[in-house]
């Protein structure tokens, strides 16, 4: 029986929805990176998920490093989070009208979050990031964003600015259609280069409404701050008179609960949130201080609305994931089944001669292929994302379904139990062991 044969998947189902689908649908696909562009082959279609495992529409199994980007905390489908959305959809799928549900999930979020007063739901993370620009852009008059190169914060316009060298303080758009008038908006930095953001608030803070940052990156792969980091950016924008806005969209009830602010501590004056505070329903949200959010209307002059903002699903399918994940210990459990797994990760590379970076907070991991530690966007580019796509095809065929792209962050669910992890150590030992050959 040799090894690689026997678990090959055969993927002619997809192949054919493939094919479909390219016909009608942009690429194929309805977000970039499922096209499967950085990783090589065509995407695997997805008949459905459960648990910690991906089933795909040929019949094949994969434990699942994914969890639909950060949603699938409690594990796909769980039985109490599809009741509650049932319930809910029974009694009208969105009512653009004010229902209980939404301060449900509101009281949950401003009772995580200490710098949360106040929160308005919308649809997106992009929409999140978006309105929270607004509104500090609205309470501060000033225009411009200092944001971190390779930090992604949603499709915004003005944040599609993200690439050149370290040393590019004024962005140029990362996206066609994007004015270049726009991304002159936005002032970039380095990641976790403090003394960057400091020399860049210095010559141009007095017209900085918000220096916006992931508070642990993972959208340049897998990269925590630096200590002293996030602390930096709390002091120059209070020196400057700028707010700080932690994009939490992936680390909100991902890393902690409440989100990595519970963990370091620095209180943004803006938070977003998304993926896990929708528990898979198309749910995120912003909030910050009850003043701040009085500037948003109806309150304020700020203007923001959504047709199926606070729809009654993604609000039933939120409170039933946190509610999850409230429970004693959960986030403990969560950050053991991460650390074994990357330790895992680490060895079987290791026993193979390759050396790679991991990390982990809570249900967020990382493993990123460079010899050395990765602080920065530069730092990510120069990791062998060509070898990345190599493992990602050893990988997907032994029954693992990673991210389609080195620049992606892993996660975990509390569904994943030993099995599930053995198996990715399993095919991760087997898979470097065929990489070396
Ligand atoms: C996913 C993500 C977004 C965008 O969220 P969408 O719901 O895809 O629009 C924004 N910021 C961060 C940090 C994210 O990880």
């Amino acid at each position: 029986m040799s090894g690689k044969r026997r678990t090959d998947r055969i993927r002619a189902g997809s192949d054919v929805l493939h094919e479909r689908a390219t016909r009608v649908l942009a690429g194929g696909v309805n977000s970039p990176v499922r096209a499967f562009k950085a990783v090589g082959g065509s995407p695997v279609f997805v008949e459905r998920m459960a648990g910690a495992y991906v089933y795909d529409v040929d019949g094949n199994e994969y434990v699942d490093l994914v969890g639909s980007w950060g949603p699938a905390i409690v594990g796909h489908a769980h039985p109490e989070v599809v009741a509650a959305v049932t319930v809910a959809a029974a009694r009208g799928l969105s009512f653009g009208a004010c229902h209980a549900a939404e301060a449900d999930l509101a009281e949950m979020v401003v009772g995580a979050l200490p710098s949360v007063d106040v929160v308005r739901f919308v649809n997106s993370g992009t929409e999140a990031s978006m309105s929270a620009i607004r509104l500090a852009r609205g309470v501060t008059g000033r225009s411009r964003v200092l944001k971190f190169i390779g930090c992604y914060h949603g499709h915004v316009d003005g944040l599609l600015v993200a690439a050149g060298s370290g040393a590019a303080t004024f962005g140029a758009p990362d996206s066609a259609g994007v004015p270049d008038s726009y991304a002159q908006e936005t002032l970039l930095a380095p990641y976790n280069d403090l003394a960057a953001a400091e020399r860049i608030m210095d010559e141009y803070g007095r017209g900085v409404a918000a220096i916006l940052v992931e508070p642990v990156a993972g959208n340049m792969g897998y990269v925590e701050p630096v200590a002293g980091f996030l602390d930096g950016l709390r002091s120059l924008c209070d020196r400057h008179g700028s707010l700080l806005v932690f994009d939490e969209v992936m680390t909100g009830f991902r890393v902690a609960w409440g989100g990595y602010q519970n963990i370091c501590g620095v209180r943004p004056d803006i938070t977003c949130l998304g993926k896990v505070v929708g528990g898979g329903m198309p749910v995120a949200a912003y909030g910050g201080p009850r003043a701040l959010m009085e500037q948003v209307s109806p309150l304020g002059p700020v203007y923001q609305a959504g047709t199926l903002s606070g729809n009654p699903l993604g609000m039933a399918a939120g409170v039933a994931t946190l509610r999850l994940c409230a429970v004693e210990g959960f986030y403990g459990a969560l950050q053991e089944k991460a650390s074994v797994l990357t330790a895992g990760l680490q060895h079987a590379a290791t026993a193979s001669g390759f050396s790679v970076q991991t990390g982990s907070i809570g249900g967020m991991l990382g493993m990123a292929f460079t010899d050395r530690p990765v602080h920065d966007f530069m730092d990510a580019e120069a990791c062998d994302h060509d070898l990345y796509a190599k493992f990602f095809r050893q990988m997907l065929d032994r029954g693992v379904w990673l991210p389609p792209s080195g620049y992606e962050a892993m996660f975990v669910s509390s569904a994943h139990d030993d099995r599930a992890i053995d198996r990715v150590v399993s095919a991760a030992h087997a898979s470097f062991t065929d990489l070396s050959a």
